[in-house]
This record gives structure tokens, sequence and C-alpha cells, in this order.
């Protein structure tokens, strides 16, 4: 089981997360980062490591 973590001392809602993985990833009118699958599963996953890969403040990782 994969599972989100994140950092929200440094997550900045650039949305890019949101970008590429838009079923997983949601920022809020206020800016807050909604994660609406905390564990994904299937296709998911490797939208979501790209995610991982392309937070510019390094606030998203990867528990197994
Ligand atoms: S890409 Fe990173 S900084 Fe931007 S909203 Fe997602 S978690 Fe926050």
């Amino acid at each position: 089981m994969t599972r989100i973590a994140v950092d929200r001392e440094r997550c900045v809602g650039s949305g890019t997360c949101e970008v590429l993985a838009p079923d997983v990833f949601e920022v809020d009118d206020e800016g807050a980062l909604v994660v609406h699958r905390p564990e994904p599963a299937g296709d998911e996953v490797d939208e979501v490591e790209d995610a991982v890969q392309a937070c510019p403040t390094r606030a998203l990782s990867l528990v197994e």
C-alpha cells in the first residue's frame, strides 16, 4: 500500500500536483491542498510519483 504524506509547512499551493494527478489532489479556494486519494492505486500511482517529483517545494512524499 502506497500512502501520500504531505508536509503542510512546505506546501505553497502551487497546484502542480493537481495538474499532474487531478483525481488525487486539489487546491481549494483558500489555497489549501486537499488529498482526495491518500492511498492511490493502479494508474494513479504513476501520476502521484510524477507529482512528488514535480512539487516545487518537495512537500510531497510516498510512504510504503
Ligand atoms: S505541488 Fe507541492 S507546493 Fe504545489 S500544491 Fe502540490 S504539494 Fe503544494
